[in-house]
């Protein structure tokens, strides 16, 4: 049922001043992927600012057209980077979205289904629990069954979910350089332990003392992204709290977390933990930015494989971040081949392909037969959940390639791990195209 919120509500969420930025020129709709599928105006950002307003002007009821049109929205911020007035559409979306979930009842349908994303995805033990049935058939060589379960797609590969449990200091080998911390996340560690491992592999070897602290969970993205900043600002305290210590950089693996890390300041102004808040946010960096800084030496025996990067969203738009992941690849002996859309979002954004699953399935694909254009052999992207939305899409459109994040590709090259991508493209979770 349309349930009319006031425009006092919204108001304190969205400031009328970053509305007023928007001059309507409409550069930024051909970067936004719902409006590339869907061709309609209310699905761009143009359109949707054009509807914040309204709603903030209290001249339209917060219905359920318009919260689908908000809805909709990736929060890929696409829109951010091609906007030539600097509108920050992203405060605008996060606000709109709070002011949502505070004043509008949605169907129990879609309670439920937030409800589900908002217990599981950010607590790691519920997530690992509930892939258990997943694991046990992938170990039973029950492939068919495996493909009909629900979120069999989430599971990758064997070899790239080796359990890992580390130290909370694993120490540099030889001189120490540096001194940094591992933020884990929730759903990157119990699905791409791989990753943090190989991270922590040139990390050590490179001169840094990685300090993982024991206690940390979400760092509250996928809350954000509801709306639900009661849950968002929670996880936020207690990130802040566990990565206090100073230390030369705190890294992440996942580019959704570290966009979201880097927020901290806002989430936690007028908190008593405003300024450490501040401080842990100025601290954080992607993985691949790091390493990128090094001055890494050169693998011995370079890979040679010809990998498509894709632009995960929260690396390009969201932290400006697109050189320093094709620098490591190339390090690794990759050759990088172009592709159609590499900046376009893939659907997967945070929970956005369990939330809107047909257009994330659009987009998915979209995004795989751009890919399998370009004549790839390996994908390489630096965030999780693009790694499980296009490794799925790849299947389904026959092309079945591995998916690695960056810093995975440069540990197989010093590692003289050549099969590593082949490895993972035949691993039973690869399944044949559907
Ligand atoms: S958001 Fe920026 S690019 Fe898009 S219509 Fe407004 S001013 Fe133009
Ligand atoms: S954040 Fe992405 S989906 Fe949303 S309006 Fe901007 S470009 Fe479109």
């Amino acid at each position: 049922m349309a349930q009319a919120v006031g425009s006092q509500g919204i108001q304190a969420h969205v400031p009328m001043a970053r509305l007023l930025e928007c001059v309507h020129c409409g550069l930024c709709l051909p970067a936004c992927p719902t409006y590339l599928e869907l061709g309609h105006e209310a699905d761009s950002p143009r359109g949707r600012i054009h509807l914040i307003r309204e709603l903030v002007e209290g001249r339209m009821p917060l219905g359920r057209d318009a919260v689908r049109h908000l809805d909709l929205c990736l929060g890929c911020l696409g829109c951010e980077t091609a906007c030539p007035s600097g509108v920050h559409y992203r405060e605008l979306i996060e606000g709109a979205r709070v002011a949502l979930e505070e004043s509008y009842r949605r169907r129990w349908r879609e309670r439920l289904l937030r409800r589900f994303v908002l217990e599981v995805f950010p607590y790691p033990h519920r997530l690992a629990a509930l892939l258990w049935p997943v694991r046990i058939a992938d170990r039973l060589g029950l492939g068919e069954l495996l493909r009909k379960l629900p979120l069999a797609e989430m599971v990758p590969p064997r070899e790239s979910r080796q359990q890992w449990d580390p130290p909370t200091l694993i120490s540099a080998r030889g001189t120490r350089r540096y001194r940094v911390a591992l933020f884990r996340g929730c759903v990157a560690r119990v699905l791409f332990p791989g990753v943090e491992a190989a991270l922590v592999r040139v990390l050590t070897d490179n001169g840094c003392d990685v300090l993982v602290p024991g206690e940390q969970g979400c760092c509250g993205a996928l809350a954000a992204h509801q709306g639900d900043r009661v849950r968002a600002t929670a996880s936020v305290g207690a990130v802040v709290r566990s990565f206090a210590e100073p230390v030369d950089a705190i890294l992440v693996t996942a580019a959704g977390c570290g966009a979201f890390l880097r927020s901290y300041g806002h989430w936690a102004k007028g908190t008593e933990l405003e300024e450490t808040a501040r401080r842990v946010a100025s601290r954080v960096r992607d993985a691949t930015e790091f390493l990128s800084g090094l001055d890494l030496p050169r693998p011995s025996r370079p890979l040679g494989w010809r990998v498509a990067y894709h632009h995960a969203c929260h690396l390009a738009h969201a932290q400006g971040i697109r050189e320093e992941p094709m620098r490591l690849l190339r390090l690794a002996g990759a050759e990088l081949v172009p592709f159609e859309e590499a900046d376009l979002c893939c659907g997967s954004a945070g929970s956005y392909n369990i939330l809107e699953p047909k257009l994330a399935r659009r987009l998915g694909e979209r995004k795989a037969r751009n890919i399998r254009t370009s004549g790839a052999e390996v994908v390489a992207v630096a965030n999780p959940g693009c790694s499980i939305q296009i490794r799925a899409a790849l299947r389904r459109v026959g092309t079945p390639l591995p998916v690695l994040h960056p810093v995975e590709i440069l540990d197989a090259a010093y590692r003289g791990n050549a099969q590593l991508g082949s490895e993972l493209a035949a691993a039973p979770l690869s399944g044949q195209p559907t």
